[in-house]
Order: structure tokens, then sequence, then C-alpha cells
């Protein structure tokens, strides 16, 4: 019997492959979403098994059951959109089923998260279920993930469980935890504060239309002196904020830098 088991790779979508057993041969990878996990201090890759681009650190730790909801165990880049899962998941009681209050495709009815995950797959929309599994059970990439409860709106990880790696659940363990209870608490209250950030951050743009809508009026009203307009634009320019300065390329008035949200996929970026 050979030892080792190269993936078969075939074609189509490579979440069909969920189905397969894991192959027991890696490669080099992309960067685990978890920190410690890369080939070496200053590596931007992980091994990965190759059938599912599962990190081979992350697929160790679900075999022996260990879970986490600590968000300081992923590296700093994801945090911020860990947090933004979590706050559209209901956090419920760790034995009651946890719904996903997102984002539910309307064609489809399949609840989904949007994210791009070069590397792992072409898909830029993930079942909330797989999401919550990569948060919880480890970056396993593809690997197909079942619910006990048979609930397909559920997020509650202690009901998920990642097919065919051979994890080992023991639930009674888990309920019992304090770690995870802790764990489960801090979360809670990370997820509370992310969601007032992000209320304040809204109200802040809103504040910020108006005060736009104002200069639009003033700048375009016919009426409007030049001392005035001249005193306006100057202001503008002195804070940075003049249309000139922004875009160059597509003058309007009073524009923001657009973000791209590029950086999310510089590997580089958190040394
Ligand atoms: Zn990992
Ligand atoms: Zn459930």
């Amino acid at each position: 019997m050979s030892e080792a088991k190269p993936a078969k790779k075939r074609g189509g979508h490579a979440y069909g492959r969920r189905h397969l057993q894991l192959s027991n041969t890696a490669e080099e990878g992309e960067l685990c979403l978890y920190s410690g996990h890369s080939l070496g201090r200053f590596s931007s890759h992980s091994m990965r098994y190759d059938s599912h681009q599962a990190c081979t650190r992350c697929v160790a730790a679900a075999r022996e059951g260990r879970m986490s909801f600590d968000i300081d165990r992923l590296l700093k880049k994801h945090r911020a959109r860990a947090l933004s899962f979590w706050s559209k998941v209901d956090i419920a009681a760790p034995d009651e089923c946890w719904n996903w209050n997102g984002c539910i495709n309307p064609r489809t009815k399949q609840p989904q998260f949007a994210w791009r995950r070069n590397g792992i797959s072409t898909s830029t929309q993930h079942h909330p279920q797989r999401v919550a599994m990569w948060f919880t059970w480890g970056d396993l990439g593809f690997t197909g993930v079942k619910t006990t409860c048979g609930n397909k709106y559920c997020c509650n990880p202690f009901h998920l469980i990642p097919q065919h790696i051979g994890v080992y659940v023991d639930d009674d363990s888990y309920l019992e935890s304090f770690e995870l209870a802790c764990q489960l608490h801090t979360l809670r209250t990370q997820v509370a504060e992310y969601m007032v950030e992000q209320a304040l951050k809204e109200q802040e743009k809103l504040d910020q239309s108006e005060e736009i809508d104002a200069r639009a009026a003033l700048i375009l009203d016919p009426d409007t002196g030049f001392g005035e307009k001249f005193e306006a634009v100057m202001t503008d320019l002195l804070a940075g904020r003049h249309s000139t300065q922004i875009e160059p390329e597509d003058p309007g008035l009073y524009r923001e830098p657009t973000d791209h949200g590029e950086d999310a996929d510089d590997p580089t970026k958190d040394f």
C-alpha cells in the first residue's frame, strides 16, 4: 500500500471536491488565517493539503477536537472580517442554533457571506457555515461542513462538523469547557463593540453627506458671491479634500478617496 495519496485534481468547481477524502500530501499554499501557521516566521505561505486546501496545522488541531472563538488568534488583517461575520450571527447559548442574520441570496435562498479568498476558492460568496468553520475549527479550505441540527441557517460551531478530515467531536467537553465559555464571552463583547463602532461610522458618513450637500448647493448657486466661493474652495484645498486633490481624473464636488479593500489581499501587509 502506498503511503502518500496526492489529490486527484479534477476539473469543475473546487467545492465539488469537498466530498472526497482528504489527501495526505501537502503543498505550499495560501497563508492560513491564523497567526503562527506560516512555513516560517517571515513566510507568506502555509502548508495545505492539496485536495481541500486545508491548512495542515488547522487540520491537526481539528483532529484533536480543538476549537476556538478567539479572534486574536487570527492574523490582524482578518480580525475585522471575523467581527463583521459574527455580527451577522445570532450568537445564542452553546446548545442552541445560532441563526444567520446576514445576506440571503434572493434567487437560491442560500445564506451567503462575501469574501474573496484567493488561492482557496474562486467563489466570492461562501456559505456562512463554512465561514463559521474557518473562524472556529480552523482554516480548512473548502472542506465540507455538515450540521448536527439540520438547520441550514445555523452557524453554531458546536453544531458544525467538518467532513472527511476525521475531526474529533466531544460535545460534552465543549459545553463544559471554561476556556471556550470565556472565549465566547469575549467574542460577544468584541462583536458588540464592533457594531457600535460601525453605527458611529455610518452616522459620521450621514453627517458628512449633509455637509457635502450644503457645500454643493453653495458652489452651484448662481447667487453665491465670488468671495464666498473662493473661501469654500480654499478651505477644502487646505483641508486636502478638494476634488482636484482626491480624484483629478474624475472631477466632482468633494469626494472621499475610494477604498477598494485591496489591502486585505496583500499577504505581506502584516509584517
Ligand atoms: Zn492554519
Ligand atoms: Zn444548529
